[in-house]
């Protein structure tokens, strides 16, 4: 029997083609999916769609949108071997991320993919990315257990972890890029694994958080920032955790006025995650005199987790946890997103 997958489709470029009469992009019917790629009929999967009533482009992308994705994969987790997601770039490595904080005890792949170029274009990238997340989705290995077992992104030959992954380039074909953690697998004339990289889930039941937190702040930091205008990022009554995109390893301007800020936050139940603007590369609290006040007022290290992975984490804790569970939850690798 062939295995079978669920395609999700939820927008982006991949389900565009020209509008012959008006030649602008639009979004087709994705139950005729197959009029657009005939090549599906020759794989050996059975395969159904979904499709959000609305496509939308993925800047639209909200915790509702990741919520309505996972619902749709928790009804029909059983009847199906593997998930292709289909998503706009822009925002991919977010939902990716969230979903992977909000299954516990995933054992089937869930891959994301999209497109540069809309699949109804000669040079599309789409056609490729679409057939092999399928393919990737349908694997199975000897003992017919499911080779990818967590929420991946697959794009431009190379399939990375979704919480590892973030949006590296507005116009190549490689546009999702995984800095701090080798791919999964790469498809070349054969799909290769990497197994030793591959994450398992150690919970036995499969479970869907709901809830999100979208107390959460974020800000970059910048030489010659003027707090003032951030306040109300550290105001209380609007923000419960707060994501602070540091220089290098972690490292932050001294000003008094900044650590008052923090000490305020953090005394008041906020809670702080420190991860660097680089985009490789990890925080290490106290390796320069600029982090160690970090240490000090009890800021948690986001180690070299990407920013997409600490939003979406911190929502996900924030949202169910008590403030020691979210701190525990914060300084340690859930799902395969961190390292220290
Ligand atoms: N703006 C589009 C989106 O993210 C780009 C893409 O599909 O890659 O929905």
């Amino acid at each position: 029997m062939n295995p079978n997958v669920l395609i999700i489709y939820t927008g982006g470029t991949i389900g565009m083609i020209n509008d012959p009469q008006t030649g602008e992009l639009r979004s087709f019917d994705f139950n005729l999916i197959d009029q657009h790629v005939p090549e599906l009929n020759r794989l050996k999967v059975e395969m159904d769609t979904v499709s959000f009533e609305k496509p939308i482009d993925s800047s639209n992308m909200n915790p509702e949108h990741w919520i309505r994705i996972g619902e749709l994969i928790e009804s029909n987790y059983e009847q199906y071997d593997g998930f292709v997601v289909l998503h706009g770039s822009d925002t991919m490595a977010y939902t990716a991320s969230a979903l992977s904080f909000m299954f516990e005890g995933l054992k089937k792949p869930v891959i994301l993919t999209g497109s540069q170029l809309p699949i109804g274009t000669i040079r599309t990238d789409g056609k490729e990315n679409l057939i092999t997340a399928i393919e990737i989705a349908a694997s199975k290995d000897d003992s017919g257990e499911p080779i990818i077992q967590e929420v991946a992104i697959y794009f431009e030959y190379h399939l990375y972890r979704g919480n590892r992954s973030t949006k590296d380039s507005a116009s190549n074909f490689e546009a999702i890029k995984s800095p701090n953690l080798v791919e999964l697998a790469t498809a070349g004339v054969h799909i290769e694994y990497h197994r030793k990289m591959l994450y398992r889930s150690k919970v036995s039941e499969f479970s869907v958080q709901k809830t999100f937190n979208e107390r959460v702040g974020l800000i970059k930091l910048y030489p010659g920032i003027d707090l003032s205008i951030y306040k109300s990022v550290f105001d209380r009554s609007k923000v419960d955790g707060i994501v602070l995109e540091t220089f290098g390893a972690g490292n932050a301007p001294a000003s008094t006025e900044f650590e008052r800020l923090c000490t305020e936050f953090i005394s008041d139940g906020g809670i702080i995650l420190n991860i660097t603007q680089c985009s490789s590369g990890k925080v290490k609290h106290g390796m320069y005199e600029t982090s160690s006040m970090f240490k000090k007022l009890g800021v948690v290290s986001g180690g070299d987790m990407t920013t997409e992975a600490a939003v979406t984490k911190m929502m996900a804790v924030l949202a169910k946890e008590s403030r020691d569970e979210a701190l525990d939850l914060l300084s340690r690798n859930t799902r395969g997103e961190v390292a220290y």
